[in-house]
């Protein structure tokens, strides 16, 4: 199910990144905390009141040397493009400004709902600030402090109010949905067109509304997939879609919503840094993954070629060992043929449960291959393990004390699991936990 969006927009300095981290709270230093990578702090996920949605801060979208007019018409055309609801901040302590203005007449012409907030009354004294901000046409504004983190509630609710229905997905559904992550010119829009015009493909609908990205539903060979439109794929052409962080946000929404996610390499320009900070997104979401070398015809191929690519993606990617890696051309469609099976065996493996009693053997095995180190004297235990759910596969270890499972000895259970079951194509997670 597709969360609810809501976008923070206003002129510099009324305090939407303040008010964006204070919804956030600890969930960004959670991820920050990761190794390796290195979270944009513009889109992340809070909650309110059993609701999770995400959060944009399109004020950390900056459009080079643009003039301040143009990056503010920028950043709302994102929250319009992008939000379910936008959070429209003004400052309390400024009365309403000609850029506060401006910002709302881009807002009118979408058709969003549009919560106002007014930011910066600090105590119950300024609470009359707020009434001359009736005159921006959005109804009743919302008196907020960000620093004092007062109001937030009602103007939640506020929020939440607007969200969209949801349609509970189909539980029986056996829909695949993918996306195309990578940088620019890579060669996404030409694989999806690619997979697209493929031999039997039979493209069933392709759904646009503004409200949504594009999504295309296609079948092969019995099997129902849904293509999850990442940013610039079908409507290249404003301003803001060259900003990183604009298509790093676009793909943490595609990720999000997809059950496997295709990172796309150039063979021709290589492996470069943002090729790596993009799939370390895809494999901190816990989704399936196939690593998709596109452009091979672009270069000169012996029957040494692709050990040697591999080599490099492997070093490169340490995280994503468990992505099969597919090597092929959107243009001359070499190998093409190779994608959907990869796609679909991550899949598989995404959502695959093994049996109690065999992953017991193989743990009790894999204890007997190697018997746990002793960590300051004590020794671990290990009881029992059990697979808790899909989507990765997650396991958890019941132990006598889940500090002494050192992380090299859960690698190497992790190992023994994949070797036993096959897992390629899935992150899967092991957790220690206390027996009692
Ligand atoms: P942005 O440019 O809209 O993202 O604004 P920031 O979140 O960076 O805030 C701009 C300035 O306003 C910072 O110095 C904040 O500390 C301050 N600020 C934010 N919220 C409040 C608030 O509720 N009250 C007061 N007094 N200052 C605030
Ligand atoms: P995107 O920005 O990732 O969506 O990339 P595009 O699909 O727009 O492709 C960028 C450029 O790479 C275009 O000029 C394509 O024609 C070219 N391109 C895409 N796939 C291939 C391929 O398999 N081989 C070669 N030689 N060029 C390709």
């Amino acid at each position: 199910m597709r969360k609810s969006v809501v976008a923070v927009v206003g002129r510099p300095n009324v305090g939407k990144s303040t008010i964006f981290n204070r919804l956030v709270g600890e969930r960004i230093s959670i991820v920050e905390d990761t190794p390796g990578v290195t979270r944009d702090r513009i889109y992340s996920e809070a909650e309110w009141l059993n609701t999770t949605f995400n959060i944009i801060d399109t004020g950390g979208i900056e459009l080079g040397d643009e003039p301040l007019l143009v990056q503010m018409r920028g950043q709302a055309e994102v929250a319009i493009d992008e939000a379910d609801v936008i959070l429209f901040m003004v400052n309390g302590r400024d009365g309403i400004t000609g850029a506060d203005e401006e910002v709302a007449r881009l807002l009118y012409k979408s058709n969003k709902p549009v919560v106002l907030a007014v930011n910066k009354i600090d105590n119950p004294e300024m609470q009359e600030k707020i009434y001359e901000f009736y005159a921006l046409g959005f109804g009743e504004p919302f008196p907020i402090s960000g620093t004092h983190g007062l109001g937030l509630g009602d103007m939640l609710d506020e929020v939440v109010k607007h969200f969209p229905e949801r349609v509970m997905p189909d539980e029986d559904d056996d829909t695949i949905h993918f996306s195309l992550i990578g940088r620019p010119n890579v060669g996404k829009s030409s694989l999806v067109n690619s997979i697209l015009g493929e031999e039997r493909v039979i493209v069933s609908e392709i759904e646009g509304t503004t409200r949504d990205a594009i999504d295309t539903s296609f079948s092969k060979d019995d099997r129902d997939y849904v293509i999850i439109d990442t940013a610039g794929m079908r409507k290249k052409g404003k301003v803001y879609e060259t900003t990183e962080k604009y298509s790093v946000l676009r793909a943490l929404k595609a990720i999000e919503r997809s059950d496997v996610v295709l990172v796309v390499l150039d063979a021709d320009t290589g492996i470069i840094e943002q090729d790596k900070k993009i799939a370390g997104y895809a494999h901190e979401a816990g989704k399936g993954v196939v690593i998709v070398v596109n452009k091979w015809d672009a270069i000169e191929t012996d029957d040494k070629t692709m050990k040697k690519f591999e080599d490099k993606v492997r070093q490169q990617f340490q995280f994503l060992d468990y992505a099969p890696i597919v090597y092929l051309s959107a243009k001359t469609k070499k190998r093409m043929h190779t994608l959907l099976p990869s796609i679909l065996l991550a899949s598989e493996n995404h959502t695959k449960r093994v049996q109690t009693n065999i992953l017991n053997e193989v743990i009790m095995d894999a204890l007997a291959y190697k018997p746990v180190p002793s960590l300051k004297g004590q020794k671990l235990k290990i009881f029992y393990a059990t697979q808790v759910s899909i989507q990765p596969p997650t396991f958890v270890v019941f132990v006598n004390d889940p500090d002494l499972l050192h992380f090299s000895y859960e690698r190497f259970l992790e190992n023994r699991i994949r070797e036993a079951f096959g897992f390629e194509g899935t992150p899967i997670k092991i957790y220690a936990r206390q027996r009692k």
